[in-house]
């Protein structure tokens, strides 16, 4: 499957490109520091931009609503569509998070495209009960 050819891709490219930080420690706190740029590129979305707005507050969650139905019931607090330049800072954050979790994944001798496909596969077992 073509799908499956660009994550090994991806993952052999992250395999010859990364050189100086080969340690798992530094592979683990680069993941942190990457999900970290990722929540503060979010944030900058409605903190610096303005091009997504956040309206939370306490959601009042019927008792006779089914599992099936608080799906379509809960939202995502966001408001708006983000801007290109944000898109394009979310994409690169995001893209910086995936170099290091496949650079993980070399390090572990673990496949990535065989993890999505486990975690799909989980997903499409369980459905709704996954309660992700
Ligand atoms: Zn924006």
């Amino acid at each position: 499957m073509l799908k499956d050819f660009i994550y090994d891709d991806f993952q052999n490219t992250v395999s010859e490109v990364l050189v100086c930080n080969k340690s798992v420690l530094d592979i683990l706190s680069q993941i942190q520091e990457a999900n970290a740029r990722l929540n503060r590129v979010v944030i900058r979305t409605v903190t610096g931009c303005g091009c997504l707005k956040i309206q939370a507050g306490k959601k009042e969650i019927p008792s006779d609503l089914s599992l099936a139905d608080l799906k379509n019931f809960l939202d995502s607090h966001l408001l708006g569509e983000m801007c290109a330049e944000c898109r394009d800072a979310v994409e690169t954050a995001l893209g910086r998070l995936l170099f290091y979790l496949a650079a993980l994944c070399n390090l572990l001798d673990l496949n990535l495209c065989d993890i999505l496909l486990k975690e799909q596969k989980q997903l499409k077992i369980l459905g709704i009960y996954n309660l992700a």
